[in-house]
């Protein structure tokens, strides 16, 4: 699933059977719900089998169907194959297609509705307007026309009624960053509806990330120092296991760490967050990035706080689902739920999404290492640490207390801690007033 670079050298066999299991671990679709396939330079779709586990599919379970129909394989394809081969009719530009029934995607589908991907600006840019296709029965060829018939619009995320969702890209790995994106859309809008309105990105806002991409001067670095090679390996780390805990998903989340004065490392632009090594990170030095890589549009902003702060060694941006439900509501998160949230993130402020852009200084005043937690509107979270682990850990509390939050509504009003409680923590915890 390696997006570093899109040229497909694995089988596409491989490439099936990774992506399945990728998407059956993250609890993505059922063992008996979902296929996938792609179409090859030579014509041939390669497709998962019919009523196989998804939990222990093997390269020879994939299904080949030639270009003069011919079936190779020792399975049956999946019962699906008729509307995967009315979308690589319609739409040329479609050579691989992901259709499975993730819960959040299948909750929109069963009220007839769609995500609106306007919610951040990577889900717009990934995913783009969403198609809906009237409900039909599973396998028919009318199931395959009503799907077409929506792709033929030019969208290429499809909702299908009663059922769940199909989404097709030019390649695989796109097609795998589109689903998952899409799946946390509509998670967060679930998440975000409990909490009151839920705000989409105006045209400012979705241009935010675009201002932010004007290159960086290149640098050649010279042999890495022993606190780099540290550095690397555990930033990439922590990257993977943020993914892997879901905190953040493959295309979103920029997390870096100071190596010395004006030095830090920081993610790539673009690269697929669970597996990324330590070599894909960039080295940025006096604001110039190291030569020939791209490194994250957060890489000004997370300068900025730097050179603000000196105390600051590693900063967070992500986008895990109950936090980031706040960011797209106007529901305060509020910390003084239990003595651990409230040392821990102290007062979590939002700050509106262009500001990243427009005033990456103001961001580095807000934040700080006594207050170092922030909610950005339609983007997610960001947080400081005093090391890689700190600024890790506040994540993880961050996300725990927003669930906590979230869930607790079912249960009745909250009691937050009173304010003789909050003093007495800022007593025993030296936690100075902002
Ligand atoms: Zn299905």
């Amino acid at each position: 699933m390696s997006t570093h670079s899109e040229r497909d050298i694995l089988h596409p066999s491989d490439l099936l059977i990774q992506a399945m299991d990728r998407i059956y671990n993250y609890r993505m679709t059922t063992t008996s719900g979902g296929n996938l396939s792609l179409l090859d330079q030579e014509g041939s779709v390669w497709i998962t089998p019919a009523r196989i586990d998804k939990g222990g599919l093997k390269r020879e379970d994939v299904v080949e169907i030639r270009p003069d129909g011919e079936i190779k394989g020792r399975h049956k394809p999946s019962s699906e194959l008729p509307f995967h081969l009315q979308i690589y009719a319609t739409r040329p530009d479609i050579k691989a297609i992901i259709h499975a029934h993730p819960v959040a995607l299948v909750a929109f589908s069963i009220c007839g509705k769609k995500p609106n991907t306007r919610l951040f600006p990577k889900a717009w840019e990934t995913c783009g307007e969403v198609g809906f296709a009237p409900y039909a029965l599973p396998g028919s060829e009318a199931l395959g026309e009503s799907i077409a018939r929506e792709f033929a619009k030019g969208v290429s995320c499809v909702m299908l009624e009663n059922h769940g969702v199909v989404v097709g890209a030019s390649t695989f790995q796109e097609a795998f960053r589109r689903f998952e994106t899409l799946e946390f859309t509509a998670k967060t809008i679930l998440k975000a509806s409990v909490l009151g309105e839920v705000h989409y990105v105006g045209e400012a806002g979705l241009s935010a990330e675009k201002k932010l991409a004007t290159p960086l001067e290149e640098f050649i670095p010279g042999a890495a120092c022993a606190r780099e090679r540290i550095l690397r390996r555990e930033l990439s780390d922590f990257v993977r296991r943020g993914y892997r805990q879901r905190l953040l998903i493959s295309t979103e989340g920029s997390f870096s760490a100071r190596v010395s004065g004006d030095s830090f490392l920081i993610t790539p632009r673009g690269c697929d967050r669970a597996e990324l090594d330590p070599s894909q990170l960039v080295l940025i030095t006096e604001g110039c990035e190291e030569k020939g890589k791209r490194a994250s549009f957060a890489t000004r902003l997370h300068r900025a706080i730097y050179q603000r702060h000196p105390s600051v060694q590693a900063i967070v941006n992500a986008s895990p689902v109950n936090a980031t439900a706040f960011a797209v509501s106007d529901e305060r998160l509020d910390t003084r739920t239990i003595p651990e949230s409230y040392v821990f993130l102290r007062e979590v402020e939002k700050l509106p999404i262009t500001i990243l852009s427009e005033d990456p200084a103001k961001v580095a005043d807000d934040l700080s290492p006594n207050f170092p937690v922030s909610l950005i509107t339609n983007d997610g979270a960001m947080v400081l640490g005093t090391s890689l682990l700190d600024a890790f850990d506040r994540l993880e509390v961050l996300e725990s207390t927003a669930e906590a939050l979230i869930n607790s509504r079912s249960l009745g009003n909250v009691r937050v801690m009173g304010d003789a409680v909050i003093s007495d923590l800022e007593t025993a915890f030296h936690l100075p007033a902002r």
